[in-house]
């Protein structure tokens, strides 16, 4: 089986997904809450963007917590954490883990909410929080396909001060005329994303665009219930609920 075929495909050992020992290499500070951990996993066979791994973090009496994260790079193994203050696995990995330790991994994850750059259909990612995570996965794939499709991204967010990724999308978006970036900032306006953005910033049913909508669960759903309501085709919009 060749590479290209192999990709996006979980790996499997005797018919489950198998468990490898990954080790931090570098970690990047995306905001006061939210780091990039750049990890080495070996024989990682390749994913597609918007598939996710699995972490596992085992403490010295054998306890063992277990949380999905999407992968946030084109190639190699990134993933983004936004802390939950009153979490139990996300402050450790913002916090604590540290360069050269070891946790364990699974993946890749998923084969629904991927996108492939052999899709020509426009694109509309609309992201909650971390959930642009996955999004980001997509924009970088394209860049580095070198994929024309026009994508546009919606990124709604408390403040200015919390949106990941704010340097490389301002950069992307400036250099590429292929890929629009329109923040919604929540806390700074006092409400949520609504009808009126979608109708303003997204692309319209007309384009029969492909779209990507992740967050919290109650973002994805009231995002999805919108482009639903504006017309576009139930079966064109793929969800991603952080919980
Ligand atoms: C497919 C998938 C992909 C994911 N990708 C990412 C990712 O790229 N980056 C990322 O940061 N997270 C991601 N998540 C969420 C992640 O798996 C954890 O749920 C999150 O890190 C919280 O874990 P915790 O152990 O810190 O909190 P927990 O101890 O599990 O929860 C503590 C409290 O926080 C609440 N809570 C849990 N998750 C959230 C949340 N996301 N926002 C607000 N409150 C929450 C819980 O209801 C609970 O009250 C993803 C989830 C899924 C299912």
């Amino acid at each position: 089986m060749n590479t290209a075929s192999r990709l996006g495909r979980p790996e499997r050992s005797g018919g489950r997904l198998s468990w490898r020992k990954a080790t931090l290499v570098s970690a990047r500070q995306e905001t006061a809450s939210a780091r990039t951990l750049v990890l080495d996993v070996p024989d990682w066979p390749g994913h597609l963007p918007g598939q996710h791994v699995d972490l596992r973090l085992t403490a010295p009496d054998g306890y063992t917590a277990q949380r999905s994260y999407s992968i946030a790079s084109a190639s190699g193994v990134e993933i983004t954490v936004q802390r939950v203050d009153d979490g139990e696995v996300s402050p450790y990995l913002t916090d604590v883990y540290d360069i050269s330790q070891s946790i364990e991994v699974r993946g890749p994850i998923g084969g629904w909410f991927v996108w492939r750059d052999t899709d020509p259909a426009p694109v509309q990612l609309i992201a909650g929080g971390s959930g642009v995570v996955p999004l980001m996965a997509m924009i970088r794939a394209r860049a580095e396909s070198g994929a024309k499709t026009p994508f546009k991204l919606i990124y709604s967010v408390r403040t200015p001060e919390d949106v990941i990724y704010a340097d490389e999308l301002r950069r992307r978006a400036r250099d590429d005329g292929g890929l629009d970036v329109q923040y919604v900032y929540t806390r700074v306006r006092g409400s949520r994303v609504g009808v009126a953005d979608v109708n303003t910033h997204a692309w319209s049913k007309d384009f029969e665009p492909s779209v990507y909508i992740c967050g919290p669960t109650g973002f994805v759903e009231t995002v999805a219930d919108i482009m639903v309501a504006l017309g576009h085709d139930a079966r064109s919009i793929k969800t991603e609920r952080y919980g």
